[in-house]
């Protein structure tokens, strides 16, 4: 398989804990993957896509990162607060929707001094216009553009490496759930289990009504593509 660079931007392993409370009121066993402690700004899940997504976009030679999310978004935050810490300039163009003001992750971006625009739409495709517009406006510098969530094919790596680190901390599971949300965590988990823990079930738990079964596969096909191919896609379950 090719192996694609990454920044070191989190701190990984992530523990793995075991959740004694949850496993006696479930009657099962239940662990947790720690990626709320991956290290920068609050953590989160963004942090391994990022690695991979900006190692491309600094080879690439950009210096400024856009992005976009809610107003409240964590990926935003990520993105800017892992932006900074490579010396690349973050530029967010949020969706005014949620709470604007300066609370949650707007406290964090204001902190970090970054560069935050609202536009007033419900539609990604209006936001992508906006952000095509500034990066015209920035013209002297090359822009990196990161999609909702870093859930590319490239992002989604990262979600593969934590399965692999998951199967490297040697602790058996039957059953993995993970968030769907933007759908790179899901794509990277269904594609990384059927790799390092083929004997595990995956489950993606979903957040909204969004087509999930499509959105997760298309980027899977992107990241099998990405690591040269020859890798059947991963079944997919999915629960609201
Ligand atoms: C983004 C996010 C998710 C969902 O991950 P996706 O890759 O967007 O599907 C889940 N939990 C938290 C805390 C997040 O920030």
């Amino acid at each position: 398989m090719k192996e694609y660079a990454k920044l070191s931007l989190g701190l990984f392993p992530t523990p793995l804990h075991r959740l004694p409370n949850v496993s006696r009121v479930l009657g099962t066993n239940v662990w947790i993957k720690r990626d709320d402690l991956t290290g920068v700004g609050l953590g989160g899940n963004k942090v391994r896509k990022l690695e991979y997504l900006l190692a491309e976009a600094k080879a690439q030679g950009y210096e400024l990162v856009m992005t976009t999310g809610q107003a409240q978004s964590n990926h935003a935050m990520l993105t800017a607060a892992c932006a900074l810490k490579v010396g690349m300039e973050p530029v967010l163009v949020l969706k005014k929707r949620g709470i604007c003001t300066r609370r949650g992750n707007q406290v964090l971006n204001h902190l970090m001094g970054v560069d935050v625009r609202f536009v007033d739409s419900d539609s990604y495709d209006d936001i992508y216009a906006e952000m095509d517009r500034i990066a015209r406006e920035e013209k002297h510098k090359p822009v990196y553009k990161i999609p909702c969530g870093g859930s590319n094919a490239l992002g989604a790596l990262g979600y593969v490496d934590c399965v692999r680190e998951i199967a490297a901390q040697g602790q058996h599971f039957d059953h993995i759930v993970c968030p769907c949300g933007s759908g790179g965590t899901a794509a990277g988990v269904f594609l990384g289990a059927a790799l390092y823990l083929p004997d595990a079930q995956v489950t993606a738990a979903t957040v909204d009504s969004d087509p999930f079964d499509k959105i997760v596969a298309e980027i899977m096909r992107g990241s099998i593509e990405l690591l040269g191919g020859g890798i059947p896609l991963p079944e997919m379950h999915f629960e609201d």
